[in-house]
């Protein structure tokens, strides 16, 4: 089927739909468009508790924490929607120095984060491949952080081996919309205009060495389901080519920036289209993590937590520098303005398990491996487990107050049904051993 066919949306058929993505099997484009062009409010019902299922039966209830690390703010491209453009003449410019790096991080660590993303603007000069292996290895030298995530323009394959190789967990790069003639409009300077040199980014990743990479579109910038129906068939096709696809998709949603020029109202994605979006990922690709950042208001990520979203930002700063002092210009303006510990206690307080752990980057549980893990839900063993345990630490060592006193019960209970010398390895972490997982 080609993705603008009508849809079949018959209740019977979706129910299929929904009972194939349960049994964990990917969907097709054609059943994505479907579950998309559902109009009917009892259908969605099915089709939100189909994802909280599918969620539960591969993750469990964990949702995994952690905050952006903006390094540069100095772009050559000119993305209309961006704050970072360089046709923003208001915009107050910073790529931070190693030590400055090294600070922000240091800081983040000691609220009790353990992954960050570092993201920067295209700015090969001041932010390429020479900058990004100098500030990986001053991160990981010089704080606690334990696994560094990189979201930064497309590399050439050789570049690609060489961020590879600095430790980089997960590269990330959003297309920002697959439809053409919105992405010529919107992407007119810089090397981004070339819209076949970001298509092929996750090509040249993969084939560099990268078997985690995190895709997305930039909602809002073209007709959100014929977007996500697109990035559903670019994933299908990384999946036939290399037997696995994206580890995670995130759901940005145009936000307002300073500087930006783009029009927020013609393909306006609404409160209610993000929860189908963040439902409809996750059936469409049961293994992947979807990921939520705080762009989005706090009352609405708590829902989304909820209904198949699995890493969420928390506390972020959307600007260099932005942790240790006010930082200069953001990309863009933040919904969700509370601290990690706040939202910490509200995803307990929801019956979830809060997760600071990045075992499986450093265990090889990664690409294939982890979506055959996933596919067979065995993922989730070792997930709940290391949640726990990043958990106790995490208590140990940041948490305070109400929130400490609310994570001290959940560990308890927790403790006294564990397995896998997992007391045990409480007992530990209260003696001063860190990093402890399964
Ligand atoms: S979206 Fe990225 S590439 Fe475009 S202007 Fe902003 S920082 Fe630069």
């Amino acid at each position: 089927m080609n993705i603008t066919d009508t849809p079949n949306t018959e209740t019977g058929y979706i129910r299929d739909v929904l009972a194939k993505s349960l049994d964990l099997q990917t969907l097709t484009v054609s059943e994505v468009s479907s579950l998309l062009w559902v109009e009917d409010d009892e259908l969605w019902s099915e089709i939100f508790q189909a994802a909280s299922d599918v969620k539960e039966r591969v993750y469990g209830k964990r949702i995994v924490l952690f905050a952006p690390l903006y390094l540069s703010n100095e772009c050559m491209n000119d993305c209309l929607y961006c704050g970072f453009r360089r046709g923003n003449k208001d915009a107050k410019r910073k790529t931070l120095s190693m030590d400055e790096a090294v600070e922000e991080a240091a800081l983040l660590a000691r609220r009790g984060y353990r992954r960050l993303l570092l993201v920067a603007g295209e700015h090969p000069k001041r932010a390429g491949i020479d900058y990004f292996e100098k500030v990986i290895d001053a991160v990981y030298k010089g704080s606690d952080i334990r696994i560094l995530h990189l979201n930064a323009a497309p590399m050439s394959v050789d570049d690609f081996r060489r961020l590879k190789a600095s430790g980089v967990g997960v590269y990330q790069c959003f297309q920002e919309t697959y439809h053409l003639p919105s992405y010529r409009r919107l992407h007119r300077a810089g090397a981004k205009a070339d819209y076949a040199w970001r298509l092929g980014v996750m090509d040249r990743a993969i084939e560099a060495g990268f078997e985690d990479v995190g895709m997305g579109v930039l909602l809002g910038l073209y007709d959100w389901r014929w977007d996500v129906a697109a990035l559903i068939a670019h994933c299908r096709s990384l999946m036939n080519k290399y037997g696995f696809g994206p580890h995670t998709l995130s759901v940005p949603r145009l936000q307002p920036a300073q500087g930006s020029m783009a029009d927020h109202s013609r393909y306006r994605v609404s409160d209610d289209d993000l929860k189908k979006i963040v439902a409809v990922y996750r059936l469409a690709l049961p293994y992947v993590g979807v990921v939520v950042s705080t762009r989005e208001p706090a009352d609405l990520r708590d829902e989304l937590f909820t209904l198949g979203a699995s890493q969420v930002s928390a506390g972020s700063k959307t600007s260099p520098w932005g942790y240790v002092k006010d930082g200069d210009t953001e990309q863009f303006e933040i919904g969700d303005s509370r601290s990690l510990e706040e939202v910490i206690g509200k995803i307990a307080g929801l019956g979830l398990m809060p997760s600071l752990c990045t075992a499986c980057y450093r265990e090889g549980r990664s690409g294939e491996r982890f979506k055959h893990l996933a596919e067979e839900e065995a993922i989730k063993n070792f997930c709940h487990e290391n949640a726990v345990l990043s958990l106790k630490e995490y208590v140990e060592d940041s948490a305070s107050g109400e929130v400490k006193e609310q994570l001290t019960e959940l560990l308890d209970e927790e403790i006294a049904k564990s397995r896998n010398g997992v007391a045990q390895k409480c007992k530990l972490i209260e003696q001063g051993k860190r990093d402890l997982h399964i």
